[in-house]
């Protein structure tokens, strides 16, 4: 059981994190268990790569469909929000210049509202993002909403979600949550609850996710009202708090929404993971327990670990051994680990942008001794890593990419962008994507080169 709150004087430190941040890293200790220091601004100076609060409410809302997405503000900030997840949406943008700054965009929005209401009239939503500059301005979004749903009849609803609210992303993805429990979930009074009704919550539908899971649920007989956010449309929204289970798969944004509901209409939740086959076993069953569908589940998991077994024994053997680093958004770095440990691959560290204590407490419990737990990493601390630990292989976004690749270092992108990693088939994905990383030859020629140029610039 974790103790303390954060690393103190006295626990061993991270040693590629910043001095000054010392905080925000622990060293897996069993005699000294501790979380790193989490939810707090970024140490001045330091370069993190955390997201603004507008992002993190895009990244949540973005895949709602049958509504207009609507950014209040400069049109950079709608071009910044128009690709999420590595693909891109369609958003509009009040295009805020220096003259609403100074007399304010109120008219200019309602002026947008009534606009969308005349050219998609079959709308039935309108999602206004509030930025940075009417966030300062104080423009009345609240009224310009309600003149535009009495002239046009449509529901606009903004999301106030500038920038500079919070320490990072993690807070848009909670405005975005509260949007739709305010504005959207249970609105349909009439719907019936089918005996074997979820939700899930926290799922994006990354390269089919969603749909590798909604396919195994289905084959139990369970039926998927709503995904939040991958397949979340206005009309399923109203129907979502009429059901048996709600589905926590990402913690950090589908965990609070599933407790409020919870206290709103009495829906009990269960957190799972559909990554790795021990994983999505263990969440097959735990939803068929819930559901009264254990055979069901059996049945289901019997057939599938068959099916991926021989070709996750031979990934076993070739990757077993090998070392890596995860750096992640936030509450997928314990849920990832596992997958690691389950191919025989030793984490050497785990780094989060927004992870909150649960995330790393849930992350340090699978963690050896001795491997790092990092919050806020930046690139600097990325690169030292690389030194210091020389990993096999390094998993994380775009922002590690180059750095590892820069040091002869193998990379695999998380989110992934080859296909489907969630499910036994997405399993046997995630292992072929490592292996190939690894054996390319291109990778022996970089990191023969890169050895001299890490060597000379230490
Ligand atoms: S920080 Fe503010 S101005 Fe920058 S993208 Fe986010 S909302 Fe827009």
């Amino acid at each position: 059981m974790l103790k303390k709150e954060y690393a103190l004087d006295g626990f061993k430190r991270v040693p590629f994190i910043d001095p000054v941040r010392a905080v925000h890293g622990v060293l897996i200790d069993a005699a000294a268990p501790a979380v790193p220091a989490c939810d707090q601004r970024t140490v001045p100076g330091v370069m993190s790569q955390r997201a603004c609060a507008y992002y993190g409410a895009r990244w949540f809302l973005a895949p709602l469909k049958q509504a207009i997405h609507l950014v209040h503000g400069p049109v950079s900030c709608a071009y910044y929000g128009e690709t999420v997840r590595k693909k891109k949406y369609t958003v509009f943008s009040t295009d805020l210049s220096e003259k609403e700054v100074i007399f304010g965009g109120e008219a200019k929005l309602l002026q947008n509202l009534l606009e969308i209401g005349e050219r998609f009239p079959d709308t039935k939503a309108i999602l206004i993002y509030v930025t940075c500059a009417p966030g300062f301005t104080g423009d009345n979004v609240e009224r310009a909403c309600r003149n535009a749903e009495q002239a046009t009849g449509i529901r606009c609803v903004p999301v106030n979600c500038p920038g500079f609210l919070g320490y990072h992303q993690a807070t848009g993805h909670e405005i975005g949550a509260q949007v739709l429990l305010d504005h959207f979930i249970g609105r349909d009074d009439k719907a019936e609850a089918g005996s074997y009704d979820i939700n899930i919550l926290g799922e994006y539908d990354v390269m089919g996710d969603y749909k590798v899971i909604k396919a195994l649920l289905g084959r139990m007989g369970i039926n998927v009202v709503s995904a939040l956010t991958a397949d979340a449309t206005v009309d399923n929204l109203a129907r979502a708090h009429r059901v048996r289970l709600n589905v926590i798969h990402c913690r950090r944004t589908g965990g609070p929404m599933a407790e409020k509901m919870r206290q709103k209409y009495g829906i009990p939740h269960v957190k799972v993971s559909f990554f790795g086959v021990a994983q999505t076993s263990t969440a097959l069953r735990q939803i068929g327990a819930r559901l009264n569908l254990q055979e069901a589940a059996e049945r289901v998991i019997a057939e599938e670990e068959a099916m991926v077994a021989a070709d996750l024994e031979r990934y076993r053997w070739e990757l077993s051994g090998k070392r890596v680093g995860l750096f992640f958004g936030g509450s997928r770095i314990g849920s990832m680990q596992n997958c690691y440990r389950e191919l025989g691959i030793e984490v050497l560290a785990a780094g989060s942008q927004f992870g909150g204590k649960d995330d790393y407490r849930d992350a340090w419990s699978t963690m050896k001794p001795g491997a790092a737990l990092v919050d806020d990493t930046n690139e600097e601390e990325v690169l030292r890593f690389i030194r210091q630990y020389r990993p096999d292989v390094i998993a994380g976004g775009m922002r590690e990419k180059w750095i590892a690749h820069k040091f002869g270092i193998p990379f695999t992108v998380f989110p992934q962008e080859s296909g489907p990693y969630a499910g036994y088939f997405g399993f046997r994905n995630l292992a072929r994507d490592i292996l190939v990383a690894l054996k390319a030859p291109v990778w022996q020629i970089v990191r023969g080169e890169s050895e001299t140029d890490a060597g000379s610039t230490s």
